[in-house]
């Protein structure tokens, strides 16, 4: 298979690089550079709605529904040069989860009433999977839902849930049949974050920010229109959803755009005199991750070029990988930041903070980064569970 790009290719790729050169704003780009994972929601909404207008919201999507009818390739140069160039990450839960379920599983009224505010990033999705006692074993979710004439009344709570704070609905997976093996009686539903009974609590991370939440949920009446597909199936469409989850946290290019900084900071950092970067065991450790990351993106683009797709096993292989590169990479730079590495609280002006930093403008940032993407492991299932999936649909086991 030849991994080269094609002249065309090329010239795709020049056109997705002028595109940022002169569309990505500036003030959001310095933003970027101090806190990437905590930028403001108007930010977001400012570049999605940025892509909007240029029809690049949607790569994933079915042209059909709003999506560019790009070729595999195309969606990784796109993503590729994105992530590069440091740009808001795409805010996942309508674009890549609930978007694609909708589409592929929900009503003609539920396609027309939800797709176009998640393309035009007018609505905003959270992820109601989770809950106290439900994490890898997801099946055994207790958040029930009981059918009362044209509407259901669900009880319980979810847990991790990232962004819930700053959602305007969340899809949620509830239990609406109790007798059944796990998996046959679980359903799932869109609910409005402003219903009556809903109620969200912060969870502050390890890195002091607020990211994470529960959502208690307290006799909340949601209509039956609701429903996406069919009761009682709706651990068919939560698998389908997690396929699409996995695959964009593999995260090659903003590893790419990770690594160069941290080449960066070895130039300028010093030891005993000499730049880190001269040093024969930090250059080993950098070799590794560098070629790791090669490595992951020659599979990433044989998997989009030979399937165009990467679910099932291929999903979490990318996962697994992209998840243990990143966090190597943001160690390794808060290890090249000596002292400054250390403290987190000396590193942690987010991009609303007006405090000056106590190191250089470089260390802004990747200690606080560091410790909230030890979670990259745990979330979209852990990598324990990963390996679980390979063993059983690639080994057999
Ligand atoms: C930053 C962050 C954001 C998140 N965002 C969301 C969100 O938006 N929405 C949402 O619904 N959830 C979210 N989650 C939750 C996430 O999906 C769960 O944390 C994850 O599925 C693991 O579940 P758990 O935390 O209950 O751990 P557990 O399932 O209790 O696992 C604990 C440990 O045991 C291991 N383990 C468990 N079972 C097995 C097994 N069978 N074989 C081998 N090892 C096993 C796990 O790998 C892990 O190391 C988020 C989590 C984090 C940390």
């Amino acid at each position: 298979m030849d991994l080269a790009f094609k002249p065309e290719e090329l010239a795709f790729r020049d056109e997705v690089r002028a595109f940022i050169r002169d569309k990505y704003p500036q003030e959001i780009r310095a933003r970027a550079r101090k806190g990437w994972s905590y930028l403001p929601k108007e930010d977001h909404i400012r570049w999605q709605k940025l892509l909007y207008d240029r029809g690049w919201i949607a790569p994933h999507w079915p042209k059909e529904y709003g999506g560019t009818g790009w070729t595999a390739r195309q969606k990784f140069i796109f993503e590729e040069e994105c992530m590069a160039a440091g740009c808001p990450r795409l805010i996942p839960f309508g674009l890549t989860m609930v978007g694609p379920v909708i589409y592929t599983f929900g009503s003609q009224a539920q396609k027309d009433r939800f797709l176009p505010p998640i393309l035009r990033s007018d609505e905003w999705w959270c992820q109601g999977y989770s809950e106290p006692g439900s994490g890898s074993d997801l099946a055994s979710l207790q958040t029930k839902a009981v059918k009362e004439g044209n509407q259901y009344r669900v009880n319980g709570s979810k847990i991790w849930t990232s962004g819930a704070h700053k959602a305007d609905w969340m899809f949620c997976l509830v239990r609406t049949k109790a007798d059944v093996k796990a998996q046959e009686g679980i359903s799932f539903l869109l609910i409005d974050m402003k219903s009556p009974g809903i109620s969200v609590k912060p969870i502050v991370s390890i890195d002091e920010g607020h990211y994470l939440n529960q959502v208690f949920i307290d006799d909340v009446m949601v209509p039956v229109e609701n429903l996406v597909g069919e009761e009682n199936k709706g651990w068919t469409y939560a698998k389908f959803l997690l396929g699409y989850e996995r695959t964009g946290i593999a995260g090659v290019g903003r590893s790419k755009m990770r690594l160069e900084m941290l080449k960066g900071i070895a130039r300028a950092e010093h030891m005993d005199g000499t730049p880190l970067i001269q040093d024969p065991g930090f250059q080993t450790r950098l070799a590794q991750i560098e070629s790791d990351l090669m490595a992951l993106e020659i599979t990433n683009l044989r998997v989009m070029a030979s399937s165009g797709a990467g679910g099932g096993s291929l999903a979490s292989l990318l996962k697994i990988r992209g998840t243990e590169i990143e966090q190597s990479i943001n160690q390794t730079l808060v290890d090249a930041l000596g002292n400054y590495g250390v403290p987190y609280d000396v590193n942690f002006p987010r991009a609303e903070s007006n405090e000056p930093p106590a190191g250089p403008d470089y260390a802004i940032g990747l200690a606080a980064e560091n410790l909230l993407k030890r979670a990259a492991s745990i979330y979209g299932g852990t990598n324990e569970i990963q390996r679980n999936i390979i063993a059983k649909m690639v080994l057999a086991l």
